[in-house]
């Protein structure tokens, strides 16, 4: 590390403590900014990075609400404004025991990086609660939700912040949202993503996560003449993004042989078919029940529960050709990462944000295989947020194809920007460098052009 970093970390840690999390996102950005900081001194004049680390603004609000029983509860409700330079701010909503303020200061300072990524007008945010969804019922979230927004709507607005979904939000947690928006503001406005298709969601949402990570791991294949076809692939989680990987998956010919939960993980060695899948999205989307139940179902799986003490996940033990981590951050550590390369992996696509611990990310890069970080393989998502927009403001609806080509050609262009923006500082095929390096070029220069703000 250069002196320049060492002081830039240990000032951040100092002003920032206890986020280790918010440490990790910034340190590794950092680290492949050397380079251009060194041929561009007017951004550590101007202290871009230093800027580009502080939210703009940060709202932390009570979330009172009455369970089921008629008890009162009360949750932590958080939104970190990172960045405007190049767009209102623009990133999902977590719900999970485990949000503080330090998981999304990472997920929002990512998130502007892989918003710039994206070829749109979008600046970087994210927000969240520490409300865990899991065993409550429809009328707990609903009532949860409304509280929550009864303070954010003063906050947001579809030219200011415009929050999706993340972990633990997903169309039901949008919809209630959206409803208690409207009501208190009066206005139809696309305030949110992800909304129901009646509403002025857009066709593709659901899937474009997931999706977009499989297609950046195809541009990466082609890279070396390969495609999916016929290729064993490892999935992690069991939700949103790891749902639509497996079906983008198993349409360019790849077998998908794993999924998971925060119980366990399933291995199926006959892989997961369409039949398979369709039970999986039943299973996950409507009874909201857990991943063992598939293997209750197919006698080809075989369910293994999750063992914290084991100091590995031995879903990355498998042989297979790709990963697709889709579940949370850092859930590939150093001997995980170890594993992945033994047993033949070549190609990890990120779905999740930041799943992979540094000693695993430096193992990929020094290996040289096809590693796409998470800002760059899973910002479909976002960018189909972005196509939800446009729609949302021309006041019309693209069909599945359009939005699926726009999303197709956006991560085309992002996997570009990443293998130009590496080989323009030396970092040939390092998709990390190449992703960090132009997702930041681009809010730098918007910086610079807005003045001290
Ligand atoms: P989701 O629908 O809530 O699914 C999350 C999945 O990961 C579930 O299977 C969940 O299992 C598992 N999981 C979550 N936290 C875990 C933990 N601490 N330990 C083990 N398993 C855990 O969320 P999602 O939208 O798919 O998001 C997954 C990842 O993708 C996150 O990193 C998110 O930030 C990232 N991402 C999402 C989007 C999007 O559009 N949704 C876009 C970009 C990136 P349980 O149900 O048992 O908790």
């Amino acid at each position: 590390m250069s002196a320049f970093v060492d002081e830039f970390m240990a000032e951040l840690k100092a002003k920032n403590p206890g986020e280790p999390e918010f440490h990790q996102a910034v340190e590794e950005v950092a680290e492949s900014l050397e380079p251009v900081l060194e041929q561009s001194p007017e951004y550590r004049k101007a202290k871009i990075l230093e800027r580009m680390a502080e939210p703009e603004r940060v709202i932390l609000f009570r979330i009172p609400w009455v369970d089921d029983n008629g008890e009162l509860q009360i949750n932590k409700g958080y939104r970190v404004e990172m960045n405007s330079a190049i767009g209102p701010y623009k990133g999902g909503m977590r719900f999970h025991p485990s949000v503080y303020l330090g998981l999304l200061k990472f997920l929002a300072f990512e998130q502007t990086l892989k918003n710039s990524l994206t070829t749109l007008p979008m600046g970087g945010g994210k927000g969240g609660s520490n409300f865990d969804p899991k065993g409550k019922s429809d009328g707990e979230v609903m009532r949860f939700t409304q509280s929550l927004m009864t303070e954010l709507c003063r906050h947001i607005g579809d030219r200011t912040d415009i929050p999706a979904g993340d972990i633990g939000v997903g169309a039901r947690e949008i919809g209630f949202m959206f409803g208690q928006y409207k009501r208190i503001r009066n206005e139809f406005v696309g305030v949110l993503t992800g909304k129901g298709i009646e509403f002025g969601g857009s066709l593709i949402r659901p899937e474009a996560t997931g999706y977009g990570a499989v297609y950046f791991a195809a541009e990466m294949l082609a890279t070396r003449d390969q495609t999916l076809e016929g290729k064993s692939c490892l999935v992690s989680g069991s939700g949103n993004v790891a749902q639509y990987a497996i079906e983008k998956i198993l349409d360019l010919g790849g077998k998908p042989v794993t999924f998971s939960d925060s119980s366990g993980y399933i291995y199926d060695e006959a892989g997961v078919d369409r039949e398979k899948h369709a039970f999986l999205l039943e299973l996950k989307n409507v009874k909201r029940g857990r991943v063992k139940e598939y293997a209750d179902k197919y006698p080809s799986a075989v369910f293994t529960p999750a063992d914290p003490a084991k100091g590995f996940n031995p879903l990355w033990a498998h042989k297979a050709d790709c990963a697709f981590p889709c579940a949370t951050q850092n859930e590939i550590n150093g001997k995980d990462a170890q594993n992945l390369l033994d047993g033949g992996v070549y190609v990890v696509s990120e779905g999740a944000n930041m799943p992979t611990v540094p000693e695993g990310v430096n193992l990929f890069v020094a290996q040289k295989i096809l590693y796409g970080p998470g800002k760059a393989a899973n910002a479909g998502g976002v960018a189909t947020s972005g196509l939800e927009q446009s729609q949302n403001t021309l006041r019309l609806s693209w069909d599945r194809e359009e939005v699926d080509a726009r999303l197709h050609g956006i991560m085309k262009s992002i996997h570009r920007q990443c293998v130009d923006a590496s080989a323009a500082y030396g970092f040939e095929g390092n998709y990390v460098a190449g992703a960090n390096i132009a997702g930041f070029l681009k809010v730098a220069k918007a910086m610079m052009a807005q003045g001290v703000v």
